[in-house]
């Protein structure tokens, strides 16, 4: 029997909104979405679902279909890999547990990266609280953005490239899960684990043949190799262990509204991907709007 298919193309399957370090509320976001003529959006804002149900009502009034997710952070020694995660269970204890310990040490690096930047420039926490919205995911882009404000550099990337970057010894890394148990813990949560950009920079020991091997047994779905983040050469040989380990690829924006240059629909999914994401998803269903 032929699979009923209910969402729409293009699908995009990686974007943020203010709940984390997107520039757009979860309903603009899905705006803009249908403006940019997508038919598939992913919401996956850094360690949290409490974007779902605006994007998932923004969904239904834009007639898109919404996939809940999360961009979930995790990290071997120093490299920081993020893990996307489709269709978990939001409510599931385990998994909530670690998100909110991942948040909580994600504030207090940022507090602490504030005050060391604070020493040789301008800056307070109020001014990086005044670049957040109460529930959101606070990470480097709203430093950034203070420093914008204040004057200290131009714009996100500049910033990035200058204060926030690990050379300039402000940057601090903060406590998150072992890949191989945020995958596990995501799959318990009845959700779809894909890693994010696994041909950055940095990340190239965490993707290695027999680690990878690892994560595909903890239950890995996929990698999300067409990514503008990621390098040519790495991307080719993780293209080649995808087809030997069985993983699907996956393509998309990471949107962060004006936070970067990324534009929505950059690069996009297969349906037949996304027809599977849908068949292993068991913590939360899409919004088929
Ligand atoms: P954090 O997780 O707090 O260390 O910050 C990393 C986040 O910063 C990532 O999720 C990116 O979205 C964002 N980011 C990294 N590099 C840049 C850049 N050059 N310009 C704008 N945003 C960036
Ligand atoms: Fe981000
Ligand atoms: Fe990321
Ligand atoms: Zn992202």
């Amino acid at each position: 029997m032929a699979v009923a298919r209910q969402f729409r193309g293009p699908i995009d399957l990686h974007a943020h909104s203010s709940v984390s370090d997107g520039t757009e509320t979860p309903a603009e976001l899905v705006h803009a979405a249908a403006v940019a003529g997508l038919g598939t959006i992913a919401l996956t804002d850094h360690d949290s679902t409490a974007g779902w149900a605006e994007a998932s009502a923004a969904a239904r009034t834009e007639h898109l279909t919404l996939i809940p997710g999360m961009e979930f952070s995790t990290r071997v020694r120093y490299a920081s890999v993020h893990l996307l995660a489709y269709l978990f269970d939001p409510d599931d204890s385990a998994l909530l547990a670690e998100m909110t310990r991942v948040r909580a040490a994600r504030l207090s690096r940022a507090e602490q990266m504030v005050a060391r930047i604070g020493v040789d420039y301008d800056l307070s926490w109020d001014d990086v609280l005044a670049q957040t919205t109460p529930e959101a995911t606070v990470g480097r882009p709203h430093i950034a953005d203070a420093l914008v404000a204040r004057g200290h550099a131009l714009n996100r990337s500049a910033a990035f490239a200058d204060i926030l970057h690990w050379k300039a010894g402000y940057f601090q890394p903060h406590y998150a899960p072992d890949p191989v148990r945020a995958i596990e813990l995501v799959r318990a949560a009845g959700g779809v684990p894909v890693i994010a950009h696994p041909a950055t920079r940095g990340i190239g020991d965490v993707v290695a043949e027999s680690s990878l091997k690892t994560m595909v047994e903890a239950g890995l779905f996929g990698l999300e190799l067409e990514h503008r983040e990621n390098n040519p050469e790495p991307t080719k040989r993780l293209y080649e262990l995808a087809a030997k380990f069985g993983l699907s690829v996956t393509g998309s924006s990471d949107y962060h509204g004006t936070g970067k240059p990324n534009l929505l629909g950059e690069n996009t999914t297969a349906p037949d991907v996304l027809d599977r994401i849908i068949a292993e998803g068991r913590g939360a269903a899409p919004v088929y709007g």
